[in-house]
């Protein structure tokens, strides 16, 4: 038999149910294919530091594969339709008897997949559940309905998740008649962006990172989560993103280092593993609400809401330059990094929406753009949740100050003066309100004044969404 294993966002060999599945049979030949889709990924405003971080990886796997003796082949194609149709010529011409992959959730995903599961096949196809602890539809309440509340959803998760098999699945073995390529062609044209040293790329450094977190850092994560300039969380999300890291290898490192942490909801090890069901509650969401992958808020009276259209603020916003030095430094970290503490994605989100009452869109776009770890779940999640316009959201009339939560989560400007080294002069004490400073000591700073004036901003907000909800 020949087997064809399709790789999408699941870039690993250990713990990949469609690879495992595919090499179970050990007379198979088996076959390994990723299909880039340049064009797709524009228009899902996929980062080009995402697309140079699946190519790294990408070279990783391949050279994984190919000690098993599985071949694989990189094609592109413009889009997910040209995909199935390059895909269906590739195993037909290849004499492919059974082709393998896992689920992807999202809507444009799910509809490639339907539409090369409704034509003919010349393969048989089989299809699993891998990318998430439970499938989507799996955690519903007593109406049989998605939940729209969190902490419910997170109780129901986690009965049925102790219940469920979660063991992680070994890479499979070198095959006995193993296929070898003559050599490796590059993969797909992309701009090779440098990749943060915090993010080393391929499946062993990713399980290392795990197991040093798990080890180390889960104890205290609780405490050390909420403070940007402290390395208190477990950097994995850009693993986790393209699927070089399963979230079961996740939970079973954290049962390893922590064995009891499910018996004890309070430890840090336990506020980790909520975390992870917090990606999987926005999984679950868009497959029960299709059209929250269409731009759309889960609230519909938010809709109504007329926002500010300044294109100066949105790029005072990206730039990082609003004069709010704990967003201005979150935003500069996002430009260089790629990625963004969950705290200040947090703030600047708020920032954006209800400082600046900018269309939370517009933010959602922009982290998309840049971020390494981009998940449409995730970060339409996040942004849904900050605008208030979200399932179990933040209330729409909770906004918070900027500079208290500069105060709050790096009180002596550790994580300012690190991204913004014109504040370096500026006193601990001063340094959330620079200007005030600097006008009481007659400095000049190159560093912009407030764009706005956070009380009057939030007056403003207020009134909009209330305007909106009368309209609606
Ligand atoms: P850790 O704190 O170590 O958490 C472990 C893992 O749990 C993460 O790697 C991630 O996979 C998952 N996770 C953690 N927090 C959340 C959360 N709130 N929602 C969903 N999953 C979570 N996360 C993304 O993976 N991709 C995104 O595009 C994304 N966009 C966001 C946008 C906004 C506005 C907000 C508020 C949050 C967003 N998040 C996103 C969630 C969160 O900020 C990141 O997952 C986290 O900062 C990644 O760092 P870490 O791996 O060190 O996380």
């Amino acid at each position: 038999a020949k087997h064809l294993v399709w790789f999408r966002g699941d870039l690993r060999i250990t713990d990949n149910k469609a690879l495992f599945s595919a090499c179970t049979d050990p007379e198979a030949d088996v076959l390994a294919v990723f299909i880039a889709t340049p064009e797709q990924w524009q228009k899902h405003d996929t980062s080009p530091r995402q697309i140079a971080f699946i190519h790294k990886n990408l070279i990783a796997l391949r050279e994984s594969l190919a000690q098993l003796g599985i071949p694989l082949v990189c094609q592109t194609v413009p889009n997910f339709s040209a995909s199935i149709q390059w895909l269906s010529d590739f195993a037909q011409q290849q004499q492919i008897d059974a082709l393998f992959f896992n689920r992807q959730y999202e809507l444009n995903e799910y509809k490639r997949d339907r539409q090369l599961i409704s034509q003919e096949n010349s393969f048989q196809i089989h299809i699993f559940d891998d990318a998430l602890l439970l499938p989507p539809k799996s955690v519903l309440n007593q109406k049989g309905e998605m939940y729209q509340v969190y902490t419910p959803f997170r109780r129901a998760f986690l009965s049925q998740l102790t219940a469920s098999d979660f063991h992680s699945l070994q890479a499979p073995t070198k095959r006995a008649n193993a296929i070898i390529l003559e050599e490796n062609e590059p993969l797909f044209e992309h701009d090779d962006i440098e990749i943060a040293a915090c993010f080393p790329v391929g499946e062993s450094a990713a399980r290392q990172k795990l197991r040093q977190f798990c080890r180390e850092k889960a104890e205290n994560y609780q405490i050390d989560r909420d403070i940007p300039a402290i390395e208190g969380t477990s950097l994995l999300s850009p693993y986790l993103a393209i699927g070089v890291l399963s979230p079961r290898q996740c939970l079973n490192r954290l049962l390893v280092e922590n064995p009891n942490v499910l018996d004890f909801p309070d430890s840090g090890a336990f506020c980790w593993l909520n975390e992870l069901i917090w990606r999987e509650f926005y999984y679950h969401l868009l497959v029960a609400f299709p059209h929250l992958c269409r731009d759309k808020p889960f609230i519909a009276w938010t809709n109504y809401i007329h926002w500010n259209t300044s294109s100066a603020d949105l790029e005072a916003w990206k730039k990082g330059l609003t004069g709010y030095p704990i967003v201005d430094a979150a935003m500069r970290q996002l430009n260089t990094l790629g990625w963004m503490h969950n705290r200040l994605r947090m703030i600047t989100a708020s920032f954006l929406v209800k400082d600046l009452l900018i269309d939370w869109r517009q933010g959602e776009q922009y982290f998309m753009q840049q971020l390494i770890d981009g998940t449409l779940a995730a970060n339409n999640g996040g942004w849904q949740w900050s605008a208030s316009t979200g399932i179990d959201a933040s209330p729409w009339f909770r906004i918070f100050n900027p500079t208290t939560q500069g105060k709050k989560f790096d009180p002596q400007g550790e994580f300012i003066r690190h991204w913004l080294p014109e504040l370096q002069a500026v006193p601990n004490d001063c340094i959330h309100t620079p200007h005030e400073w600097a006008e009481k000591n007659q400095v000049v700073l190159a560093y912009p004044t407030p764009i706005v004036d956070h009380k009057l901003a939030r007056l403003r907000t207020l009134e909009a969404f209330e305007a909106g909800k009368k309209e609606s």
